[in-house]
């Protein structure tokens, strides 16, 4: 795979893919639906996955698969070692201080449930305040309510403008004495907004106020740098960052995890059991009991070597250039309304098509071979706020190409001469 660098004809240079030998690591996308050529537009929901990544997951199971950390065996040690080697892989990539505070979990969903449920026993009574925002995804609204039914603690929802921006004078507002913690979004998956989450990390902690992001959709389009960012707990999950589901990471500060209650209980995170006292065992694995997902974890470096040997800063490129032709080519067209508009955007284009039903635009769409993603993107609290059931989403990973885009507003075009839009 090579990085090249393109020049445009009005002369600009610009950092771009070699994007035939990129997709070429992709065979899914080699396939035909329904004998048309297979457009995969639905990587905000799960990114495809590079030959790269599933040779990792056949080669584990292949040559050095056994259980980790326990086994004085050569295989267990082997497979101990791998996966120990992809968790330095993923601090990395996040450029964490410590390996320790790379926590392998199951994806955002159980990273956050972690913190919320583990963090928050510890530290939330009744009157507390946990500030999300209006596009929060449900995995990172729900978990905090459950914790709040049990602590007495409330959320308080920081809006977003009409173009999908987080109001920042509102977020300011919302920070009290009261506050205990900031559970935000860093890329939205519904509108793909990108948040200032640097500033809402600085005013957070100006006011002694930890934060959670939710990196879900920031992890695939952007390099992360949780020392820069001084995050307290970032989650993301393998899968959208074109490694197996089933794994994903909760980065937290080794200050924080360290005095926080483990989240379950079993093998792999105790030191010392009697049926008097348990002593748990240090970082990462006081929070990773249980049999871990071996393969996944090993894989998931896989796919941030694959990352890597592009580079961010051709990735960015890339995907920039991308969403402004899709917006940009999408928007010409005079039915469609684009639910999203603020001016930091990764990856992600939602519409509505006049009053055509998303549902029905999305199955049109499916016959034609194309794959996008309708309904409310599990955040429905961003869709009221929009006054709107469901958007039509389209979304990017590092594979798509224009062609992809083209065939996109081609078959739009058809759809809005069925409905007559
Ligand atoms: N947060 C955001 C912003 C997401 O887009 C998603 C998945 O769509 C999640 C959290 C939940 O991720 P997972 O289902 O992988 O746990």
């Amino acid at each position: 795979m090579t990085v090249i660098s393109d020049i445009r004809k009005d002369g600009s240079v610009t950092s771009a893919f070699d994007i035939d030998r990129i997709r070429a690591d992709f065979p899914i996308l080699s396939q035909t639906v329904y004998d048309k050529p297979f457009v995969y537009l639905d990587s905000a929901a799960s990114a495809q996955k590079p030959r790269q990544v599933i040779d990792a997951i056949t080669r584990t199971y292949e040559t050095e698969y056994a259980n980790v950390h326990r086994g004085v065996h050569f295989m267990s040690q082997k497979a101990t070692d791998t996966m120990e080697a992809a968790r330095e892989k993923v601090r990395a990539f996040i450029n964490a201080a410590d390996p320790r505070e790379v926590i392998f979990v199951r994806g955002a969903t159980e990273g956050i449930n972690l913190v919320a449920s583990s963090w928050g026993r510890q530290n939330l009574t009744a009157g507390d305040e946990i500030i999300v925002s209006e596009m929060e995804h449900h995995s990172n609204i729900v978990p905090w309510q459950m914790i709040g039914e049990q602590t007495g603690a409330v959320l308080k929802v920081v809006p977003v403008d009409d173009s999908g921006m987080l109001m920042m004078d509102e977020y300011k507002k919302l920070i009290s004495a009261r506050t205990k913690m900031v559970a935000i979004t860093h890329v939205s998956n519904a509108l793909g907004t990108v948040t200032p989450i640097k500033d809402i990390i600085r005013i957070a902690h100006e006011n002694g106020v930890p934060v959670l992001v939710d990196g879900c959709q920031a992890a695939p389009h952007m390099a992360l740098d949780m020392q820069a960012l001084d995050a307290d707990f970032y989650v993301f999950s393998g899968h959208k960052i074109y490694g197996p589901s089933g794994i994903g990471v909760l980065y937290g500060k080794a200050e924080l995890l360290e005095a926080m209650p483990p989240y379950q209980g079993g093998g792999e995170m105790i030191d010392t059991v009697t049926f008097e006292k348990t002593t748990y065992a240090d970082l990462p694995f006081k929070y990773e009991a249980g049999t871990p997902h071996i393969a996944g974890a090993i894989a998931l470096g896989a796919a941030v070597d694959y990352i890597n040997a592009i580079g961010f800063d051709a990735i960015v490129a890339y995907e920039h250039d991308l969403l402004d032709y899709a917006t940009e080519q999408l928007g010409a067209i005079n039915s469609i309304r684009l639910i999203g508009t603020a001016p930091q955007k990764a990856g992600i284009i939602s519409f509505l098509l006049g009053d055509v039903h998303p549902h029905d635009v999305g199955t049109i769409l499916d016959r034609e071979g194309i794959a996008v993603r309708t309904g409310h993107h599990c955040a429905q609290p961003i869709m009221d706020r929009f006054d709107v059931a469901a958007t039509v989403r389209a979304s990017f990973g590092l594979y798509n190409s224009r062609e992809d885009v083209d065939a996109l507003v081609a078959a739009m075009g058809r759809v809005q001469g069925i409905f007559g839009q």
